[in-house]
């Protein structure tokens, strides 16, 4: 990996100064959130296992990650999705190209009933309780940086899918860790922080409005846009945007109290934005 150690900077969010921990640039190509959960695949010894088998999305991140994982091992990866669009199959974008160009081999099959001890399973979206081996180090970075910049109330957010990362930093760190349910509803969340640790939980922060994961909505899109005329920086946008959104109203509910300093976890996922953002193309600026 190029940084052992992720950098954090600052930028300028509804005029609030926030800073960023960016392991979008942990590496060019294992990078993000995918790359601390599957940390502890690349770092230790398994000398049994010569294929890894998982399940999820065609165009899912962490179907990607896997890839480059295998390619690192040299492990076989054989994935399987329930189905991928025609459209997806005849001109391969994004996650997915990138994947079968690493040697990924697709299924549009059911996984198979029985494993030999050669195969490694992991689940959808890497929510393992081995991923805690790579976020514990994510955490050791940011109690570094927080002891160096002497901050008293700080705020670490992060938008959620699984839950795993967030609820792995909170198990490691000591400041509050703030999240929001994007993938399923909060009650999913709570759900899924539950099946991997009975307590200690990070703070679901309530979104106003109903999203369904993965549909296109126009003040995504404009938050993404947005954030990318004013940083310069690239977010995904299936998580930060509604991310975002929910941060600025979590900071809105400070008015004359002292805002807490913000540290917003940049989780990656750039790859998968070209598939997108071609679908809000089509879909908000033709004419
Ligand atoms: C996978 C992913 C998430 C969600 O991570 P969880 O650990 O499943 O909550 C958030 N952002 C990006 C960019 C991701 O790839």
């Amino acid at each position: 990996m190029k940084y052992i150690n992720s950098p954090v900077q600052e930028m300028t969010f509804n005029h609030h100064k926030i800073f960023l921990k960016r392991d979008d640039l942990l590496d060019v190509d294992f990078s993000g959130n995918k790359a601390r959960k599957f940390y502890y695949y690349l770092c230790n010894e398994f000398p049994k296992i010569t294929r890894v088998i998982s399940h999820g999305s065609a165009q899912s991140n962490a179907m990607y990650s896997l890839s480059v994982l295998c390619n690192l091992r040299g492990w076989k990866f054989d994935y399987y999705v329930d189905h991928i669009a025609s459209f997806l199959k005849q001109n391969p974008v994004g996650n997915f190209k990138a994947a079968l160009n690493n040697g990924m081999n697709i299924h549009e099959d059911k996984i198979p009933n029985v494993l030999d001890e050669q195969t490694l399973f992991i689940p959808e979206g890497g929510a393992l309780k081995e991923a805690q081996y790579g976020i514990e180090i994510l955490a050791n970075e940011i109690e570094s940086w927080v002891k160096e910049h002497k901050f008293a109330n700080l705020k670490v957010f992060l938008p959620s899918g699984t839950g795993t990362t967030a609820l792995y930093l909170q198990k490691y760190l000591s400041c509050e860790v703030l999240t929001c349910a994007c993938v399923g509803d909060e009650a999913y969340l709570q759900k899924q922080f539950d099946l991997l640790e009975p307590r200690n939980h990070p703070t679901i922060l309530p979104r106003k409005k109903k999203y369904h994961f993965g549909k296109l909505y126009k003040e995504f899109y404009e938050m993404y846009q947005n954030l990318l005329e004013t940083t310069k920086i690239e977010f995904d946008l299936l998580y930060d945007p509604l991310g975002f959104t929910i941060l600025q109203e979590y900071l809105k509910t400070f008015k004359n109290k002292e805002l807490p300093t913000i540290l917003y976890i940049h989780q990656g996922g750039i790859l998968g934005n070209s598939s997108m953002v071609s679908r809000y193309k089509n879909k908000y600026e033709k004419l």
